[in-house]
């Protein structure tokens, strides 16, 4: 007999402008609902750091506040998808534009497995920027100052906010407000799972 439970393929998005949360939230609710965290923007400044060809590739768009191509990503994500057996993942700040929502779509079909449900962090835009810019001075993280921070918030608007009106159609959709204790945050998305 095998356990169901374990078994069981499960795939979130979680989704939000640059400082909701995700990260931190995606650590977290990885860890709670037994899921392997895949997060774009931590995959890609993981091969800055190893200076491997994409990192030489991805620095200067990131630090930009740009997207890296659509190509490269979905090229990233999908060999961590391959891998998973079964399918239990929390992708962060994937998909980012509408090419990548098609690509996943594609590949999860492939894979035979579905889209469990997409989590939008909601917080509005002054307290995103005064978010981002605290971090810079915590982690010094090179795209986390204000002329980038403000291109990136344009990106998100122009970019990836047309994702959630498709995933919002498709039934999907979770709003959860992104403001306050972490952990009250959590209990949210929690309670809009199923
Ligand atoms: P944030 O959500 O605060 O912008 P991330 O760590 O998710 O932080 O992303 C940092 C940067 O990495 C982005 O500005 C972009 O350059 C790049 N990046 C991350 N994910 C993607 C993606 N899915 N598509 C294209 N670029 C990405």
């Amino acid at each position: 007999m095998t356990d169901s439970s374990v078994a069981q393929t499960e795939v979130l998005l979680l989704m939000g402008p640059p400082g909701a949360g995700k990260g931190t939230q995606a650590l977290k609710l990885a860890q709670a609902r037994g899921l392997h965290k895949l997060s774009t923007g931590d995959m890609l400044r993981d091969h800055v750091k190893r200076g491997t060809d994409l990192g030489r590739q991805a620095k200067s768009i990131m630090d930009a506040g740009e997207l890296v191509p659509d190509e490269l990503i979905i090229a990233m994500v999908r060999a961590e998808l391959e891998k998973q057996t079964p399918v239990r993942v929390l992708l962060d700040g994937f998909p980012r534009t509408a090419a990548q929502a098609e690509a996943l779509d594609r590949l999860l079909s492939e894979l035979q497995v579905s889209i469990t449900a997409v989590v939008l962090l909601e917080v509005q835009e002054d307290e995103l920027v005064k978010r981002l810019l605290s971090r810079a001075e915590r982690e010094g993280r090179s795209d986390d100052n204000e002329t980038t921070i403000r291109n990136r918030m344009q990106v998100y608007q122009r970019q990836t906010k047309p994702l959630i009106d498709y995933y919002q159609r498709s039934g999907q959709l979770r709003h959860v407000n992104g403001l306050g204790p972490v952990d009250e945050v959590l209990v949210r998305i929690a309670e809009v799972l199923p």
